[in-house]
């Protein structure tokens, strides 16, 4: 299907609203993106039509509903390039996955003195839990800075790997910067080292096409919420190898092979890290999402973000006092800024009364923003139904910032 950018939008029912008397801009699509009538549409029919619990019942509806449910391992398996939807294993989000391999993999595999090397324009999410890994084990976490314009330096990232590396855990693109880290010489670093490579791919699979098999990868997590499905629900993606080898997460229904009262056994992979109900009617949602994406088809999504994305750069850039953090040049999905004139948080405010939505803060990456010496940015990020004239709304509205501060 070729791309068209209104039929695109059009499809998103909650974008054709008005938002303090004016037409809504939303450029926050990096924290959670809006959801098509399509998925709107699946969620509202599982419930109305097909909604029992999953796993458990012999009726039809708890078939139907299982058949739903676990067809989108096959949908995702696809769209990620896994070699098996058993590779597939569904969590809350992605922080959910990764503190899910903190424990299954982390517990298992570091120890005392062990190391996991992150990169500093990591999102809390990937960093967190492997200081709770470290409390658990005693491993260390070591931090590789970025290029001042942002960019991903491999000799740098090179010089922090030692004999006790063990885990390389990396964004696919930071939500920062919008850097778009070189997964597969990643990956192809970490093997070489005896570790393993880890993709956070919140901001990734959102925005790229992605391979993890080409990518060479061991494990690749998101979330549904920012690939226009709903909140609840996201990947967990592990080589089949690695899967086996883990014991459970949690433990509960669903996960076992036999419980007695003092012990049991477990299923194999992926029920084995899916213990209890599951978010089933989210997770249908995401199937619905990928359907999606996969129509328009993510090599149409990222030239259009990428044309999106050039613009909202060239536009920006006329803006008095505004300063770009983040200029790799590979990038992706987002542009962060500040203004010379106001504190992120007045501008989102501010901008707020022009119907514009962007993010202020620190995103979830304090040590991004201690490593750039600030305390927070503004950012507008990109979704598939983004629009030239929401940079130039944004532009005009960050012009007014200036006026009132100046
Ligand atoms: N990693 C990155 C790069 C993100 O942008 C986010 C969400 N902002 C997360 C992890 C965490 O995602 P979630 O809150 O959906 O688990």
């Amino acid at each position: 299907m070729g791309f068209d950018a209104t039929v695109v939008r059009a499809q998103f029912p909650i974008l054709d609203q008005q938002v303090n008397g004016k037409p809504l801009v939303y450029l926050d699509s990096a924290a959670s993106a809006q959801k098509p009538q399509m998925v709107l549409d699946t969620m509202s029919s599982a419930y109305s039509q097909t909604y029992a619990n999953v796993h458990r019942g012999l009726h039809y509806l708890s078939e139907a509903s299982t058949d739903a449910y676990e067809a989108v391992r096959g949908k995702v398996a696809h769209l990620i390039g896994a070699r098996s939807e058993k590779e597939i294993v569904f969590t809350s989000g992605a922080t959910m996955a990764l503190n899910l391999i903190a424990h299954c993999y982390g517990n298992t595999n570091l120890g005392e003195g062990d190391e996991v090397l992150i990169s500093v324009a990591d999102h809390h999410a990937n960093i967190v839990p492997w200081h709770l890994l470290g409390g658990r084990v005693g491993s260390k976490t070591v931090a590789a800075p970025v290029d001042a314009d942002g960019s991903f330096n491999m000799e740098q990232f090179k010089a922090h790997i030692t004999p006790r590396t063990k885990i390389i855990s990396v964004p696919h693109v930071s939500n920062v910067l919008g850097t778009v880290f070189p997964i597969a010489a990643i990956a192809a670093l970490a093997h070489e080292n005896g570790a393993i490579c880890i993709v956070d791919g919140c901001q990734g699979v959102t925005h790229l096409p992605v391979n993890v098999t080409d990518l060479g990868c061991d494990f690749y997590v998101f979330s549904g919420h920012k690939l226009y499905g709903p909140s609840g629900i996201g990947v967990c993606w592990g080589r089949s190898e690695i899967w086996a080898g883990l014991p459970p997460f949690l433990g509960g229904g669903d996960m076992i092979d036999d419980v007695k009262t003092d012990r049991s056994t477990y299923a194999e992979p992926p029920l084995r890290f899916e213990a209890g109900t599951p978010p089933i009617v989210e997770c249908i949602g995401l199937g619905a999402a990928v359907d999606f994406v996969q129509q328009i088809g993510m090599a149409n999504l990222r030239d259009h973000e990428m044309d999106m994305l050039r613009y909202g750069h060239q536009r920006l850039a006329s803006v008095q006092g505004l300063n770009f953090i983040g200029m790799a040049a590979d990038k992706s999905g987002v542009i962060s800024f500040t203004l010379d004139a106001a504190h992120p948080h007045d501008i989102s405010t501010l901008i707020d009364q022009d119907g514009v939505a962007i993010r202020a803060g620190h995103h979830c990456a304090q040590p991004l923003m201690k490593f750039y010496g600030l305390g927070s940015t503004a950012r507008a990020s990109v979704g598939v139904y983004t629009q030239e004239s929401d940079f130039d709304v944004l532009a005009e509205a960050l012009e007014k910032v200036n006026r009132i501060f100046g």
